[in-house]
Order: structure tokens, then sequence, then C-alpha cells
């Protein structure tokens, strides 16, 4: 990959260009006064994905791990929740809340999906028709009982990633609007993965988008699990559709980090499942191989915010090349 120095220098040079096409434009006379208009960031000419800030990252899912076990239907979560809706709502990101109730092995639950959408009119009311790709992660930790298990990676990594990429995305409101962000209540199993066990939110939340006639709308779901490991092994499923794959690979090679990808050697069951299920093309960016998995060794000593940039840099490349206007 590029050295640090090179990025910024290119970084530096790119705006530099910018800088000068704007001094030869024309002089404009200021534009009115609106007391009333939020203020917005100033516009990114850059490519985005030059944007995201792995240190960000790191420190919104610090924030999460720092609640301590998040498992479905705990007041922990709860507040979990809230300190994303806050973050996601600082970023001008109108933010759903979808709940709904599920039997479990534990009997009912009540759970909530966060779904996130953003107009590409600062200040607007978001529309639910103009989202083109979904970009998601579980921000719930497995319940146990024999250990404190805080999700570090598994939990806290994907999901303060996503509050990042909001933050980005939203530099770019006309291309924030084609993404729904979806963070996953109840991915975990109560006992073990089976039909009725586990994936909660990503089901209810497939099933909501065939009911309200969304899902054809939307031509891929990019789905994070686990990638912060210092040691960033993504290890795709087999069974990840084509072109969707190719196409995020592409976006890898570009970036000179196609290296980071293998292909695990079994399917991985994950929240991209009922999103295929739904016809919507999916891909899993999950690193499985990470020894401390479902163990009390999950902790944040094991993240990297370079693994967390990665991740990030690639899927905004991907958005940025297939569903920008
Ligand atoms: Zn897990």
């Amino acid at each position: 990959m590029l050295p640090h120095a090179c990025l910024a220098a290119l970084g530096a040079a790119l705006l530099a260009t910018t800088l000068t096409a704007c001094d030869n434009a024309p002089q404009q006379p200021p534009p009115a006064a609106a007391p009333s208009a939020p203020a917005s960031p100033a516009p990114v000419t850059t490519p985005l994905w030059r944007e995201f800030s792995g240190e960000k990252a790191l420190a919104e899912a610090r924030s999460q791990f720092d609640i301590g076990p998040r498992p479905a239907g705990s007041k922990e979560l709860a507040q979990c929740r809230e300190l994303i809706t806050r973050s996601l709502t600082a970023s001008g990101w109108e933010v759903e809340e979808q709940a709904f109730t599920n039997e479990t092995p534990r009997g009912p639950v009540r759970f909530v999906n966060l779904v996130a959408r953003c107009s590409a009119v600062p200040g607007n009311k978001p529309a639910r028709d103009t989202q083109r790709a979904i970009v998601c992660s579980h921000y719930d930790t497995k319940r146990f009982s024999t250990i404190r298990f805080a999700g570090a990676n598994d939990g806290a990594s994907s999901s303060g990633a996503l509050v990042e990429l909001a933050r980005v995305l939203a530099l770019r409101p006309s291309l924030a609007a084609r993404v729904e962000l979806v963070f996953f209540d109840g991915e975990e199993a109560f006992v073990q993965f089976t039909e009725t066990d586990g994936l909660y939110g990503s089901r209810h939340y497939a099933r909501s988008l065939r009911e309200a006639s969304r899902a054809g709308q939307f031509t891929y779901a990019i789905l994070w699990d686990m990638i912060g490991d210092k040691d960033l092994t993504i290890t795709l499923s087999p069974d990840s559709p084509q072109p969707l794959t190719a196409e995020v690979l592409a976006s890898a090679k570009e970036l000179k980090l196609h290296s980071y990808f293998s292909y695990f050697d079994r399917p991985i069951l994950d929240d991209h499942v009922p999103l295929n299920q739904a016809r919507i093309p999916s891909i899993d960016l999950i690193d499985f191989d990470y020894l401390p998995w479902h163990t009390a060794d999950d902790t944040f000593d094991k993240l990297s915010p370079e693994s967390l940039r990665k991740v990030g840099a690639i899927t905004l490349h991907h958005l940025e090349r297939t569903i920008s206007k």
C-alpha cells in the first residue's frame, strides 16, 4: 500500500487543484443570508474514502465497548443505542428506531434496529426511496453467563466504524441520500444459531423491506462484522454473490488493499443472509480468523485504527464508484 506521506501529498495536490479551479471561477455576489438554515459542512471534492478516520472510528468503538456487555434487551444496549443515535444525529442523519418483539429460547425479547437516512438537501427530512445501498453492522453483544463479554471486535468495531462512515458520507449529502445505514439488534443467538435463534434484527429488517416494497430499490448491501483486528484478514463467505464481490475486490485492489482478502472454507451465517434471501445481493466483510472470538479475550487491545480505516476506505471507494449520480 502507499505510505502515509504519499497519501497526504496526493491529497494536498488534489486540494491545490481544487483551490486553483475555484480561484479562476467568475466572481459571484455573496448569497443572501438565510438565518434559519443549518450550517452545512464545506463540500468535499477529493475522493471521500480519504476522509475516513481510523482513529475516529476507534474512538466510537471505544465508547460502545466501555458501556460493557450489551446483549439484546439489556439497559446497556439501550445506552449504546442512545450513544449511536446522538452521533448520527450530530452528523445530520435521521434515525428510525425499528422496534419489535420476538420469541427467543429465553422468552419474548424486545429488539430495536437503528435505521439511519440522510437527505441530499441538508436540513430536509430524508425520503425513503432515494437509497440504493445498505451498509450495516450488528451492535448487540453475545450474552454469556460464565464470562464477561464486552465484544470489542464482535460488536463495537464494526458499529463504531459505521458511525464514522455516517460522518464521512454526510460530507457529500448527494451520496449519503443514496445510502441506508442499519445497526442490527439481536445478531447473536441466545443458545445457538437456528432458523429461529440469531439474526433477529436482520430477519426483521429484511421482512420490513419486503412488506414496504422497498427491497427492490437496493442494488446491494455491505455488512461489516469483526473488522478491527490488528491482524486484518477479511474472510469472505464462499457464497458471496457475484458480481458484487468482484466489484468490492476491484475497489480493494485500486487502494492496494486486496491482499487482506481471502475466502473462508465454509459458508458464514451472518446478517447478510436474510438480505440475500430478500434478493438484495449482500456481502459480509468479516474477519473470522480471530482467535478471541466469543471469549473474554475479545478486548479493546486487539483492535487497530488502521484495520477500521482499510475497511472504511474500501467501502467508501465502492459506494462512490457504484451509486454516485
Ligand atoms: Zn458474535
